[in-house]
């Protein structure tokens, strides 16, 4: 019998939880459960759920946690597993690795962001196979991108947040920003919230004739040159809910994404990825689409045990 991997993608909106075989993206089965601001009785759902799906299918060998952040990734760290110092009401200090260790306390673990997650994901079975340096941008309730440098997952001090980098203001742009630590970050001007305290109106039902859309083009376009001046990265894949252009469609907003990004390298950067017919690849959307995170997430449990076996 092939092992069982479960997996959890903890986002600021919902949790999916999944269960899947190694070396397949197909999931078996999935659900998603709202993030309430009760992280203990969230999780307890979640680990009920998965306990219920190894009863039916069989034993779960690993277990793959890709989470909203920030997060505490250095294993060494005494606040290894923790969800750290989030804007998400009641979630600061959540220990999410110990209380779903609690409820599998034999399974190998998994962790790392939920990007880095979703960008794990589409390295396996997606967009980004067979890249070594490529980005993952997710544009949804936050904006937030994982990826991989050398063919190893981004992390760093801490690990980055090119959510809240800092873009040019465009000319004659009053809308203070929504986000709670930079107000006019990528984030604050970008997310799916912040469109909708700009607009009064949810991203997903922005009108395609907003001149909104041209906005969060032009701002994403700077942000997007500044990763590519900085990372170099061989590919950026952008998916999250923000990233369907609502009314527009997702065809009509990677066009002017790409469009915006290209004016901004000004054609500096000697890439063919990049040029006018380049680009159409090189920006593009997750090809598992809304599953890259809980795929990713079977993938980390799916790394995870094959440390623990080493
Ligand atoms: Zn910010």
């Amino acid at each position: 019998m092939r092992d069982l991997v479960g997996g959890i993608e903890a986002g600021g909106t919902k949790i999916v939880c999944g269960v899947g075989t190694i070396g397949s993206a197909g999931l078996i089965d999935r659900e998603e459960i709202p993030t309430s601001d009760n992280p203990e009785a969230v999780l307890e759902q979640v680990g009920s759920w998965l306990l219920d799906r190894e009863s039916k299918h069989g034993k779960l060998a690993a277990l793959g946690i890709a989470s909203f952040g920030p997060v505490d990734l250095k294993t060494t760290s005494p606040q290894y597993g923790h969800i750290t110092s989030t804007p998400k009401p009641r979630w600061t200090d959540t220990d999410i690795v110990g209380l779903v260790k609690k409820q599998f306390p034999d399974a190998a673990i998994g962790f790392d962001t939920d990007v880095n997650g979703a960008a794990l994901g589409e390295h396996r079975y997606g967009a980004a196979r067979g890249l070594n340096d490529f980005v993952y941008i997710t544009m949804g309730t936050g904006i937030g991108a994982g990826g991989m440098s050398g063919g190893i997952l981004l992390h760093g001090l801490v690990h980055p947040e090119m959510g809240h980098l800092l873009v040019p203001r465009i000319h004659g742009d009053e809308f203070a920003g929504s986000c709670k630590y930079h107000g006019a970050c990528w984030e604050g001007l970008c997310s799916g919230p912040a469109i909708a305290a700009r607009t009064g109106t949810a991203a997903t039902d922005l009108p395609a004739d907003s001149p909104v859309w041209n906005m969060i083009a032009r701002y994403s376009a700077a942000a997007i040159a500044n990763i590519i001046f900085t990372l170099s990265p061989e590919r950026i894949i952008i998916g999250g809910s923000v990233r369907k252009g609502g009314k527009l469609g997702e065809a009509k907003f990677f066009e002017s994404l790409r469009r915006e990004t290209r004016k901004v390298l000004s054609d500096y950067i000697a890439s063919s990825s990049l040029d006018v017919n380049g680009i159409n690849s090189y920006i593009t959307p997750p090809v598992l689409g809304n599953d890259a995170g809980i795929v990713g997430a079977l993938v980390l449990a799916e790394d995870a045990l094959r440390l623990n076996r080493r």
